[in-house]
Parts: structure tokens; C-alpha cells; sequence
């Protein structure tokens, strides 16, 4: 047996046309499109290719879009005082502040200082308390867009039983309350869980956000459960990426990198699985998919366009 493979990419070539569609819309309307303004602070080459790899596809919908880039000194003041300007302009739809910000910066501050209705990535309390009751005003990119995923696919999510392994508040937490709210049965699993194989094997949806490369192997996975790989993760060690990878390692990718991105699951398990994410190539372009979903939403609420 072979996992169907769910791949991100044809998922988020739909939400970004229907997100085109809906913006062209508003222009044809005689109203300015979506705008989103990314901050950027540091130097992190990940977090910079991730805050262009957003506005490119700002870009590509019509939205217009801004990166604001400063330098790794700056401080949680000066912070504060760009996401107040960004608060105040009208011009601004959605403020995106790039994670994980410097360790001298006091990120629950940042986040809980953006205006909640430009909060695309809802992170301030005040959208995270209407997701918990079921009354979302936008949805974190990555479950929203894991949930879109499965509905696109035709994955049932009623009556099942979903495993979360991650309980962080921008991926476990939130993707918990939004099966939840679609009638599964919520498991949240986290580092003190004891015996995590065997609570991950009830799973009909398992859903691994740990941020450890290929935690997850085949015996955590029930026969034909669908399972959805949220991990990022770089490898760099040679021996690690062979044995986490086994025979699906790009070593040509390997030897131009100096590293691999690895999920949490193992490639293997899709001898188990009955459906699965890859990584890369699942549940990234999703993310960006949804942030553009919730910037047109933030739009269309705040200025009351094209709705
Ligand atoms: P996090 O570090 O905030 O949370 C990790 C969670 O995993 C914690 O709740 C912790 O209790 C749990 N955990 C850690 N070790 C564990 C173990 N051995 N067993 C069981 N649970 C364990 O991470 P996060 O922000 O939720 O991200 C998780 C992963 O998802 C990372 O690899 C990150 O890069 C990736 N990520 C991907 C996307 C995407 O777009 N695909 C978006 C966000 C995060």
C-alpha cells in the first residue's frame, strides 16, 4: 500500500486565483486592492526568503504589498512604534510581523500591539479567543490552510478522531479548535505525553507540528489514517538525512544546500498512511495561501469592499 500523496501546490494555485478573481473585483469596483505590509526584523536568511516569497505572491493576486526590513538591533520600542504607524494607515489591510523575531525583542508584546482587524495571521489575543469560540474573524494560515486541504480533497473531518502532535499557539493549538469546530474528536499531544506511539495510532487524521525531523515513523500511524506533515526542518548532518530519509533523500539538493528540509514524518510512513503531505511541497504553499484569504478578508471587513 501507498499513501495518496496531498500535495499543497494545486491547492494553493486555487485559493490564489479565487483570491485574484475577488481582487480584481474590487478594482473593477473603483476601490484600491488588498495591501499587506510584512516587518522583517533581522538578518535570518530563512525569514527573509519567507517574507519575499509573500509578497512575490502579494504581487502575482493584485494585492499591493510592502517589506519593512530592520536591522537585528532594533528594539522592542522601536517595533512598536512601526506597527503604530502601520495600525493608523488606511492604506494598510493586513500587518504580518515575521517570527521568530530577535531573542532581545519581547514578541507577545509585538503581536499583541497589531490592530486585531489587520492581524492576517491571528496571532493577538482577540482573535485567538473568537477561533476558540468557534466565530473566527481570520484563521491561522497553517491549519486554515490544512483544513482547506482536507476539504478539498474530500477527506471527511466529522465524527473522526484527530491527533495533534504540538500544542504551540500558531499551529497545534489553533488547528485543534478548528477540527473541533468541524465535529472531530481532538487528541493534543505534546512533549510530556507519555507513550506517544500508541495515543498517535488512534488517529484517523494525524497531524504532526513538533519541529523534530522524522519523530513520527510507522509505528504512530494507524493503517490508513490520513496524516498531515506541518514540520519544517533543516538537516545538515549527512548521516541524519539518510536515516530519516532513506531512499526519498535528494542528495543532489543535499550537496548544492549543505542540508535537507525534513518534516516530522517519515517518508516510510507512506507505506502506512492511506493519504499524506510530503515536505516539502504540502503544507507550505497552503500557508501562504491562506494569508492571502485572510488579507482579503481584513480588506473587505475593514473598508467594506467587494463583499
Ligand atoms: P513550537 O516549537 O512552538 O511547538 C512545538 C510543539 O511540539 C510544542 O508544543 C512541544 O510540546 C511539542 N513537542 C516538542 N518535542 C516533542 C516531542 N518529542 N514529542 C511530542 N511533542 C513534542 O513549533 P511550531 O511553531 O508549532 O512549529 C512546529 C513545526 O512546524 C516546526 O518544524 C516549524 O518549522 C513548522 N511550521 C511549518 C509551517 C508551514 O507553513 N509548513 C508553519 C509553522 C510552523
Amino acid at each position: 500500500m501507498s499513501a495518496n500523496l496531498l500535495l499543497g501546490k494545486p491547492i494553493q494555485d486555487q485559493l490564489l486565483e479565487e483570491v485574484a478573481a475577488a481582487t480584481n473585483e474590487i478594482i473593477e469596483a473603483g476601490e484600491r486592492p488588498p495591501h499587506l505590509t510584512a516587518v522583517l526584523v533581522g538578518d535570518d536568511p530563512a525569514s527573509a526568503i519567507y517574507v519575499r516569497t509573500k509578497t512575490n505572491k502579494c504581487s502575482e493576486v493584485g494585492f499591493g504589498s510592502e517589506g519593512i526590513i530592520l536591522p537585528e538591533a532594533t528594539t522592542t520600542e522601536e517595533i512598536l512604534e512601526v506597527v503604530d504607524r502601520l495600525n493608523k494607515d488606511d492604506n494598510v489591510d493586513g500587518i504580518l510581523v515575521q517570527l521568530p523575531l530577535p531573542s532581545h525583542c519581547d514578541t507577545k508584546t509585538v503581536l499583541d500591539a497589531v490592530d486585531p482587524a489587520k492581524d492576517v495571521d491571528c496571532f493577538h489575543p482577540h482573535n485567538t479567543g473568537l477561533l476558540m469560540q468557534g466565530r473566527p474573524r481570520f484563521a491561522p494560515a497553517t491549519p486554515a490552510g490544512i483544513i482547506e486541504l482536507l476539504e478539498r480533497e474530500g477527506l471527511d473531518i466529522s465524527g473522526k478522531h484527530a491527533v495533534i502532535i504540538g500544542r504551540s499557539d500558531i499551529v497545534g493549538k489553533p488547528m485543534a479548535m478548528l477540527l473541533l469546530h468541524r465535529h472531530a474528536t481532538v487528541t493534543i499531544c505534546h512533549s510530556r505525553t507519555p507513550d506517544l506511539p500508541a495515543v498517535c495510532r488512534e488517529a484517523d487524521i494525524l497531524v504532526a507540528a513538533v519541529g523534530v525531523p522524522g519523530l513520527v515513523s510507522q509505528d504512530y500511524v494507524k493503517p490508513g489514517a490520513v496524516v498531515i506533515d506541518v514540520g519544517i526542518n533543516r538537516v545538515a548532518d549527512r548521516d541524519q538525512a539518510a536515516e530519516i530519509m532513506g531512499v526519498a533523500a535528494n542528495w543532489e539538493r543535499f550537496d548544492e544546500r549543505g542540508y535537507l528540509v525534513v518534516g516530522d514524518v517519515r517518508p516510510d510512513v507512506a507505506e502506512v498512511a492511506g493519504a499524506m503531505t510530503p515536505v516539502p511541497g504540502g503544507v507550505g504553499p497552503l500557508t501562504i495561501g491562506m494569508l492571502l484569504v485572510n488579507t482579503l478578508a481584513a480588506a473587505r471587513t475593514r473598508r467594506g469592499v467587494g463583499a
